[in-house]
């Protein structure tokens, strides 16, 4: 599948013409080809500057111009009969270019009112169990839920969300969501509390949730989240790549792999779920208790101590958010589970050199995904992040 370009299907996949099985394999091969997706990114540009045209009436004078040049092609008479000579006229200018106007407005208010169509666009909702609500309507069976509308379930009701095209989501009980936005480009759910379990196709940064201390955005996968009463969240992957976010700072998850989230700090430091617990209690204190404290610094020795090779996915994201001789720690650590390749030294790292990470990286990345296609999806993802999480960083 991955040898097959799609470039052709990309359009009618990002307006959900798509069969969802023919969408399901676009999807994928997004994920592994770099070639594509810049297409897909392309294409989603587009779609956004369609969404972004102002709805205006045409003068009724334009459309005479349309007709007549309708009219002539009619009567097989070539377009070109307007001579080199007739274009030097003053006479003739404006009426090409009202011509050329009407074209344009017509075409774009064809896609204004394609896409509007698209926005107002709801979700189907399906009862699972007891008796979720809309708003204060009861779900007897199936139901739609548009834009602005919560969905909350009891401590005995669930119901299931078919995501557009893209996928589908589960929805707990005691759990509140609101569908925020769904186009072609964009859609997003916020989990207020509860648990969801998300299942999606789409390729990467098509589907969102927003919760109280962070945004996760969909890489293609699976995963669950779940929001306390406190705001704070927790990441469960399943397969893929999540991606959590608040503001600069992002954190991203791969299968088998949590992250916790906290309102004021946004997302803590991924980990893999069968890291000890030792390591996972320390990783809490070292991302949410306040830095520089004995006890913080006697829990980020515990994080080092108990890591194995594939805890480097934790150790990779500290190097970013620790600094100065903690740093030099977590090099420490993980050089010791994987040496670093010729070519990386430890003061680049310390630095934050972005070349040698990337090719330290090439080694280590191997022990967090067996998935070719999902690690050079990461590859990419990782790129834009480590921008953010140096920007991050100079504020401090
Ligand atoms: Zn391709």
């Amino acid at each position: 599948m991955f040898g097959k370009h799609v470039i052709k299907d990309l359009s009618a996949y990002c307006h959900g013409e798509l069969s969802p099985h023919d969408a399901s394999a676009v999807a994928e091969h997004l994920i592994g080809c770099q070639q594509c997706r810049a297409e897909f990114e392309e294409i989603k540009l587009g779609v956004k500057l369609a969404e972004s045209l102002p709805q205006l009436e045409a003068p009724d004078s334009l459309w005479d111009d349309l007709e007549l040049l309708l009219d002539k092609q009619a009567d097989k008479q070539p377009l070109s009969i307007v001579k080199p000579a007739r274009l030097k006229t003053r006479s003739w200018l404006p009426r090409f270019a009202a011509i050329a106007a009407a074209l344009i407005l017509a075409v774009g208010l064809g896609a204004f009112w394609f896409y509007r169509q698209e926005s107002r666009a709801s979700w189907e909702v399906a009862r699972l169990d007891g008796a979720p609500r809309i708003g204060s309507a009861r779900i007897n069976d199936k139901s739609q839920l548009a834009i602005g509308q919560w969905l909350e379930t009891d401590g005995v009701s669930r119901a299931r969300i078919n995501v557009s095209s893209i996928g589908n989501v589960e929805i707990d009980p005691n759990t509140r969501v609101r569908l925020l936005e769904t186009r072609a480009t964009e859609h997003r759910l916020e989990l207020a509390r509860g648990r969801l379990s998300a299942r999606i196709w789409a390729p990467p940064r098509l589907f969102f949730v927003d919760t109280p201390s962070a945004v996760a955005a969909d890489l293609g996968c699976a995963y669950t989240l779940e929001v306390d009463d406190a705001g704070s969240s927790l990441l469960h992957v399943t397969s893929g790549w999540v991606a959590l976010q608040l503001k600069d700072r992002e954190s991203v998850v791969p299968a088998g792999a949590a992250c916790a989230t906290r309102p004021g700090v946004g997302p803590g430091t991924p980990y893999f779920e069968d890291a000890s617990q030792g390591f996972r209690t320390a990783l809490s204190k070292v991302d949410f208790e306040l830095q520089e404290t004995s006890d913080w610094k006697l829990a980020l020795e515990t994080v080092l101590r108990e890591s194995r090779p594939r805890d480097t996915l934790t150790l990779w994201h500290l190097l970013y958010r620790v600094q100065g001789a903690n740093r030099e720690m977590v090099y420490e650590r993980t050089a010791a589970l994987i040496p670093p390749p010729e070519g990386v030294t430890r003061e680049g790292i310390v630095q934050l050199d972005e070349k040698m990470l990337h090719l330290w990286k090439g080694h280590i990345e191997n022990n967090w995904s067996n998935d070719s296609g999902l690690r050079k999806a990461w590859i990419k993802v990782w790129t834009r992040s480590l921008g953010k999480v140096k920007g991050l960083e100079g504020k401090k």
